[in-house]
């Protein structure tokens, strides 16, 4: 069996990301997705409510499971004995940092191995913050994120009025 990770903050997860797990599962027997925790950073959702929108956007995929996670991915791979993990590439913006991630990863643990995948052309400009940021200023995000996922983008915003007012 070949495993992968596909490590995120996935704040929230969107149909590029969707459209990654799409294309590992094509080459991997089975995804683990991390939705990394980090509870130093100012995320707009709780690591709860990231794992709950990725879980319930996976659900038609039976080899994709989703867990929240927090520490050293490395540490993580090692113990999981996964020595695979998936990373997304964007524009070239995202090269120089997956580049520095990918080899610090490999200077750690030797037998690590990050697999870069391309998003179709329509998702390769998409990310979680231009999400994050059309839905603040009450904007269409349909094409960008399942509809679950929007009416968790609502409640969270509406939820935000209610206490600035
Ligand atoms: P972001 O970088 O948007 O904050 P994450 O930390 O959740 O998102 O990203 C997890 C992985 O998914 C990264 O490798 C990132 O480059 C990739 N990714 C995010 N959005 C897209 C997209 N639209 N197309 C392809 N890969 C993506």
């Amino acid at each position: 069996m070949k495993p992968a990770l596909y490590p995120g903050t996935f704040d929230p997860i969107t149909y590029g990301h969707l459209d990654i797990i799409e294309r590992a599962i094509a080459i991997f027997d089975h995804l683990f997705v991390l939705v990394v925790s980090n509870p130093n950073k100012p995320f707009l959702f709780s690591v709860e409510e990231r794992v709950d929108m990725v879980i319930n956007s996976v659900a038609c995929w039976d080899r994709v499971s989703v867990e929240p996670f927090d520490g050293l991915l490395v540490d993580e791979a090692r113990s999981r004995n996964i020595h695979t993990i998936i990373r997304g590439l964007r524009a070239v913006t995202d090269f120089e940092y997956e580049f520095q991630m990918a080899l610090t990863n490999r200077s750690l643990d030797p037998h690590f191995e990050s697999v870069f995948l391309m998003p179709s052309n329509e998702y390769s400009y998409l990310s979680s913050t231009l999400v994050r940021e059309v839905a603040r200023l009450g904007g269409d995000v349909s094409k960008f994120v399942p509809p679950y996922v929007q009416k968790k983008l609502k409640e969270v915003y509406a939820r935000r009025d209610k206490t600035a007012h």
